[in-house]
């Protein structure tokens, strides 16, 4: 199966110019959504992995039952405000302003060996942010996975301390 495929384009999304891959299709095919995430396990299953940690939104599609199908716990990193616990925050730019990105401060211990996952890299700047929060807790990040990789925008360039897998490149 082509999985690229399954991916659709809208173009000027959110807005003009922004040619938005919708990973909403893909998700529809109950066959893609499985080979995908099983793709993406086969490469992890061996690794040594304690934790799988899934970015707001789209990150929680594909890191969660990622993390099922590894039998490894699994994390969310929120947008600001919806975590109950203690929490340690992180601001980043984005081309128009900044957003925030939160994690629980328990939710990785010293030394835990962290999957990043989220469904698509861009510039990077999400991805970098999240791994500053999962550094900055003492977890050590094994490797950074996406369902999708948008190559033209250069986002691995921020991500050049770690190892980055994407399943789809664009
Ligand atoms: P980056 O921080 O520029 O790498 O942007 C990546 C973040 O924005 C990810 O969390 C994606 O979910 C989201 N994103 C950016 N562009 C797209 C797109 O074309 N399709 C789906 N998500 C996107």
């Amino acid at each position: 199966m082509n999985l690229s495929d399954k991916i659709r384009t809208i173009p000027d999304f959110p807005k003009e110019g922004i040619a938005f891959k919708d990973i909403t299709t893909l998700l529809k095919d109950p066959n893609a959504y499985e080979e995908a995430i099983d793709q993406i396990a086969k490469r992890y299953k061996d690794k040594d992995i304690d934790l799988v940690l899934g970015v707001e939104a789209r990150g929680f599609l594909i890191g969660a039952p990622l993390a099922l199908k590894l039998n490894k716990g699994f994390v969310p990193v929120r947008k600001e405000g919806k975590l109950p616990g203690e929490i340690l925050k992180t601001e980043y730019d984005l081309e128009y302003g900044s957003n925030i990105l939160e994690i629980h401060k328990d939710a990785i211990e010293k030394g835990d060996k962290v999957l990043i996952v989220d469904d698509l890299l861009a510039t990077g700047g999400t991805v970098k942010a999240t791994a500053d929060l999962v550094e900055e807790l003492g977890g050590e990040i094994v490797e950074i996975a996406f369902l999708m990789e948008l190559g033209f925008l250069d986002g691995r360039e921020k991500l050049t301390d770690y190892e980055v897998f994407s399943l789809i490149i664009d």
